[in-house]
């Protein structure tokens, strides 16, 4: 464990009272460019991982410290194996060499890679993780971006369809080349979705675990809902409006998070695969569903697809609800949420 967790659960651990036997424990760390928090109920009933020597007595502050300590281990493992920073990476790797050959892949990244094959198919291309061909040619901290040129001559590779996936072998090919892919749009969702279940399993049954726009609930927040805000776009403390919800999770994709105004013109991180520049239609977009990775990927999706399209994809899917907050700021829900 680096010394900087250690540090930090330490003081975690001096805010706890002693001997206290049920209580809520709050945690947030930086990972994979955003902050992400973790919140649950610890009481006795907590079983922390199949330990042989576990002592029955273990510590109640010390269940707190393991829990967390896996929660943080895990949101590292996947952003150790899924940046596109890391040269390590698996997805770097694939990067390098997909184009050329076949390249074996774990079957974790595999899964989600069919996952993201899924949302590109029901979404008609707007969800699509080659838009990295172009993507990666955007520099928002430096305010930079491709010229209509490069964007015209990369475009061809950004399609979806050129990734094939072989599950007999585990491996992923690129059959065009140039093509590039990311995972920023459906990794912090799945990476939600892997610390829940692990805290499910240790026996946690009120829980949240966010990644940046990304949350996801266990149960309720002990008799109540929990409350989760959805960030106001154009002014950074304020929330717009905040949704009540158990067993769920929802995801917000902002045109605010990572962008640059140039002109007059907003250059940001969601990019619409057809035109490899930033989509427009909208300025903000959440889902809410059970699946931390889909609502992940779909609000991403719906972004890029507007109010008028997104919101009937969202309509015609059963498992999911959207908000999308237009140009003009006016909130919009989809129909299970309007009753
Ligand atoms: P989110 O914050 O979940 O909406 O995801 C935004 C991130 O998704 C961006 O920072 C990119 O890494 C990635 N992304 C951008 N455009 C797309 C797209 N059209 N399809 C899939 N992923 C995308
Ligand atoms: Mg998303």
């Amino acid at each position: 464990m680096s010394k900087v967790i250690k540090l930090k659960l330490t003081f975690l651990l001096f805010c706890m009272p002693f001997f206290a036997n049920a209580q809520w424990v709050k945690h947030s760390f930086k990972v994979m460019g955003t902050l992400s928090q973790v919140e649950f109920w610890l009481d006795e009933s907590t079983n922390v991982f199949d330990d042989p020597s576990n002592e029955l007595d273990i510590s109640h502050s010390k269940k707190a410290q393991r829990l967390i300590a896996a929660v943080e281990q895990e949101m590292f493992r996947i952003d150790r194996q899924m940046s596109p920073y890391k040269k390590q990476s698996e997805l770097s790797l694939i990067n390098r060499e997909a184009a050329n050959k076949a390249v074996i892949i774990s079957a974790e990244l595999f899964d989600l890679l069919k996952t993201a094959q899924h949302i590109s198919a029901m979404s008609d291309g707007a969800f699509d993780i080659t838009y990295a061909s172009i993507g990666y040619q955007y520099n928002y901290r430096e305010k930079t971006r491709p010229s209509q040129s490069s964007i015209i001559k990369a475009l061809p590779a950004i399609n979806y369809t050129a990734i094939t996936l072989n599950k007999e072998q585990s491996t992923v090919h690129f059959t065009h080349q140039g093509i590039k892919i990311d995972l920023g749009g459906i990794a912090k969702g799945y990476a939600v979705k892997r610390c829940l279940s692990l805290l499910k399993n240790a026996g946690i049954k009120h829980a949240l675990v966010s990644a940046g726009g990304d949350t996801g609930l266990l149960g309720d927040r002990h008799g109540r809902p929990w409350l989760v805000g959805i960030k106001h776009p154009r002014a950074e403390h304020k929330t717009a409006v905040n949704i009540p919800l158990e067993n769920e999770a929802i995801s917000t994709s902002g045109d605010y998070e990572r962008y640059f105004i140039e002109d007059g013109i907003r250059y940001h991180h969601i990019i619409n695969p057809k035109t490899g520049d930033s989509a427009r239609k909208v300025v903000s977009v959440s889902v809410i569903g059970q699946d931390p990775t889909y609502v992940d990927a779909l609000s991403t999706t719906v972004f890029v697809k507007g109010l008028v399209e997104g919101m009937a994809l969202i309509n015609k899917l059963p498992d999911f609800e959207a908000i999308i907050i237009d140009n003009q700021r006016r909130l919009h829900y989809s129909r299970g949420l309007q009753q």
